[in-house]
């Protein structure tokens, strides 16, 4: 079975000096005209009460451009992707106010906020190991892997220490493997260890944001009390984002590392499902999710175990840390941190424990959706579809597999 999948490229581009001051002002130029399209929109929505889409905007660009010429100096395809980007932030202001979540208005874009532009089709080009860009020139391009698939858009990205990066994004067919999911694997995420595996495995949680938060928090400090706008100021600033910037790496370096192994090793991968929203709420949880980049470490699963054919299966793992795999109930409270079943005589670490159970109960619905047919047809819905998906935590995209947790699996799982 084949299938058309999205993923992104991100690389560090190295622009001249020259270059740098086209891309400078390209970005300076694409932000006067978002700000002016939406003060359009709002003038008009405020004395007819009606927005107009993106044909009508980009029909009032040669007047912008009479305006600002810097705007003559961008590609026009850039151009009309500013539109876009406006009436896709109308259109998600539209969607917020309809379901009644907090909206915000669209705002105005300061020169922080404005880090990019787009080449939606044209207007660039891979030659010889360097990259071309329309009106603006040729630079060198750190291509640190090959690009595999069809290249449909160009994002020109400025980086808060100042590097420049080309984002691509490509459309790609793979093969969809039919494994016989023999290799499954369940997972437990845990606040101590990053995550246990019903193999009794415990991976470490990665804690270099912690680590970094004492330095971040005095550059912080001296960052406050430099003067605002000052030479110094805009040195301390750089400081700390090249920090965070060196954390982010080191984290997603780990993730693209653990999940590849999983990836590589399992054919069927059983997660707990997690409602991220209502964890990170919980003020005592929040720094150890955002911490160890669960979120992050879901989306890096998803598409690598859809590119090796293997599955993911979301479980409700409520009263996993409560029970047994014998079935027997075993309360313990956060501070308990092994197993012990007095009905069995199972001594395990309590993660591993929650590990083997939702293994169980994952292995246990597939088995009830499958019948005899096999495990595969209960399973066409997609994995993970694109990288720029954000994990919500009830993704559409994953298989899900509700079921009660903790009745006996007839004594074949073994922990
Ligand atoms: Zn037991």
């Amino acid at each position: 079975m084949k299938r058309l999948v999205a993923r992104a490229y991100k690389f560090r581009i190295f622009p001249p000096k020259i270059v740098v001051k086209k891309l400078e002002r390209a970005l300076g130029a694409c932000r006067s005209l978002y700000n002016s399209e939406l003060e359009y929109e709002e003038q008009l929505w405020f004395s007819e009460r009606r927005f107009v889409g993106r044909n009508e905007l980009n029909l009032l660009v040669p007047d912008w451009k009479s305006i600002n010429p810097d705007l003559r100096l961008v590609h026009s395809q850039v151009l009309q992707n500013v539109s876009d980007r406006l009436v896709k932030s109308f259109d998600g202001f539209f969607r917020r106010v309809k379901s009644g979540e907090r909206a915000g208005f669209p705002r105005f874009k300061s020169g922080e906020r404005y880090d990019s532009f787009t080449f939606p089709q044209s207007g660039f080009k891979l030659e010889k190991g360097r990259l071309r860009l329309s009106k603006m020139g040729m630079m060198g391009i750190k291509q640190h892997r090959r690009i595999e698939g069809k290249i449909k858009t160009l994002t020109v990205k400025k980086g808060s220490t100042n590097k420049w990066f080309a984002c691509f994004s490509i459309e790609r067919e793979i093969e969809i493997k039919q494994k016989d999911f023999s290799q499954c694997i369940g997972i437990d995420v845990g606040l101590e260890s990053f995550y246990a595996d019903s193999e009794g495995n415990k991976i470490c949680n990665p804690r270099w944001f912690r680590k970094s938060e004492e330095r971040l928090k005095l550059l912080q400090k001296q960052y406050s009390r430099k003067k605002k706008g000052s030479k110094n100021s805009r040195k301390s600033k750089l400081k700390i984002a090249k920090l965070h910037e060196k954390v982010v790496s080191q984290r997603n370096d780990f993730l693209h590392k653990e999940t590849r192994k999983l990836a590589d090793s399992c054919s069927l991968i059983a997660i707990e499902k997690l409602s991220i929203k209502s964890m990170v709420k919980n003020r005592y949880l929040a720094k150890s999710i955002n911490d160890a980049g669960w979120r992050r470490f879901l989306q890096y699963l998803a598409y690598k175990a859809e590119e090796a054919g293997g599955r993911i299966v979301e479980v409700d793992a409520r009263g996993t840390s409560q029970r047994c795999i014998c079935g027997n109930r075993v309360e313990k409270s956060l501070a308990v941190r092994t197993h012990k079943c007095k009905e069995c005589g199972r001594v395990l670490d309590r993660d591993v424990m929650s590990a083997i159970l939702v293994k169980a109960s994952a292995l246990k619905e597939l088995k009830n959706t499958a019948g005899t047919a096999g495990i595969n047809a209960c399973g066409d819905a997609p994995l993970g579809t694109s990288m720029k998906q954000e994990w919500t935590g009830n993704a559409q995209n994953l298989i899900h597999a509700r079921c009660p947790i903790g009745l006996p699996w007839g004594g074949s799982l073994d922990g």
